[in-house]
């Protein structure tokens, strides 16, 4: 008999804010730079914030309902450029729409020089326990290579403020952004940075690597020739040696790309990559309530048109339970083999629809082209479950995702579609 995927209603919330004071150069996401001197309330920019915030506020209203959010992403963008009041009323709003659970995690991402301490003052009284600090570096010449508006005194600054609301209980956890491989970043620079966001006491830190998103000013500068990025061998050394620099100080790899004290990892990405659904709210973000990834267009005027859009013709097909598809089975393999935990196959692709004789048939094709991974030490079997090594099978993943994308693209037509939906 073929399992079937249960769809659980989504328990988490994401919401765009666009607003950028200027565009970094390694930036491809959906936002509108507004000025340096730009501000929520008043101050050049306001008004397109303003009529923005109707839009988001418009689509929320339109959603269909769904149980109390037990997540709140308010991401960017620099949310932050919002003032405490409009932060207020949009979680006010998510109240009365959806209901927010007692002890649910709500987070607002902040950049710094974007807010001062009675900002945060506010915030904190709104309703927000989480932040994510955009910090990306500790070093000036590298904060202006980037881009940034920020500096570094700023930085510190905003890790202070953070660290005493945490130190006095008013804010749960706190979370750092920090970029590795960048350009001509030596190993002992690296180091540096290390040693000066564990001083902060962050309980949790995402670490990126600088990729070069066509469009940016970043890729300008490659095409010139003008931009040289760490070889692969020495991008590995910088991961090595910040997995086990954090490992020392406490905080341990959960997934690519986070390092968190125990207690804090981030209870939102989880649910991304869990394959769990989420809502999502705002221009350009990406939304997957019942399975179904479904991204919202990237410009403001493109994304009134699909609001108006749905407001006269109904709402998306993917945002409805009984029209949408679910999330393909390539998908939650994907996102499940970045976490830790790693994943249980065959649990996965029965919980997708797969009976146990399509299993048999297909699973071990996958499971031998992840053997040369697994004898290398980049994968490793746990009971059931095969997961990414740390840190050498983290560093390598994309070639173990790649076998993965190789099978799914094997497999006869007709199977990827084995999945089907049940109320739960
Ligand atoms: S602040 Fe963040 S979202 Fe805004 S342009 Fe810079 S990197 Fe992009």
């Amino acid at each position: 008999m073929a399992a079937v995927r249960r769809v659980v209603p989504p328990r988490s919330a994401y919401l765009h804010i666009p607003f950028c004071h200027r565009r970094c150069y390694y930036c491809d996401f959906a936002v509108v730079p507004l000025g340096d001197k730009a501000g929520g309330h008043s101050g050049p920019g306001s008004a397109s914030i303003q009529a923005y915030l109707k839009d988001l506020q418009r689509e929320i209203a339109l959603s269909a309902c769904g149980p109390p959010l037990t997540t709140v992403y308010i991401g960017g963008g620099t949310p932050s450029l919002l003032s405490p009041a409009q932060i207020r009323a949009l979680l006010d709003q998510l109240r009365q729409h959806f209901g927010i659970q007692a002890g649910a995690e709500l987070t607002l991402e902040m950049d710094p020089a974007s807010f001062d301490s009675q900002d945060l003052v506010q915030l904190l009284d709104a309703g927000i326990n989480r932040v994510s600090l955009g910090g990306q570096s500790f070093d000036d010449v590298v904060l202006e290579q980037l881009g940034r508006r920020h500096r570094r005194h700023h930085l510190l600054e905003a890790c202070r403020w953070l660290n005493q609301a945490f130190q006095r209980g008013d804010l749960s956890s706190w979370s750092l952004d920090l970029i590795q491989n960048l350009p001509e970043q030596s190993l002992a620079d690296w180091d540096q940075q290390l040693v000066q966001a564990l001083a902060t006491d962050v309980p949790h830190l995402s670490i990126y690597d600088l990729s070069v998103e066509p469009g940016t000013v970043f890729a300008w500068r490659q095409r010139q020739g003008d931009l040289e990025l760490p070889q692969d061998d020495r991008a590995a050394e910088l991961i090595e040696h910040t997995t086990s620099t954090l490992r020392q100080a406490g905080l341990a790899r959960y997934e690519i790309s986070n390092y968190a004290r125990p207690g804090h990892a981030s209870r939102h990405n989880r649910v991304y990559w869990s394959s769990s659904g989420w809502w999502a709210f705002g221009m350009g973000a990406t939304s997957a309530p019942w399975g179904e990834r479904f991204a919202r267009p990237r410009t403001r005027q493109a994304y009134r048109a699909w609001l108006d859009d749905q407001q006269s013709t109904g709402l998306h097909p993917s945002l409805l339970r009984e029209t949408a598809t679910p999330l393909p089975l390539d998908d939650c393999l994907l996102v499940g083999l970045r976490c830790r935990e790693g994943l249980d196959l065959e649990a996965q692709a029965r919980a997708a629809g797969w009976s146990e004789a399509l299993c048999r048939a297909h699973l071990p094709a996958l499971q031998d082209r992840w053997q040369p991974a697994l004898e290398r030490g980049w994968l490793q079997r746990q009971g059931r479950r095969l997961r990414l090594t740390d840190p050498l099978g983290m560093t390598l993943s994309n070639q173990v995702l790649v076998e993965l994308l190789l099978w799914w693209d094997s497999l006869p037509p007709g199977v990827v579609a084995q999945s089907s939906p049940e109320e739960p």
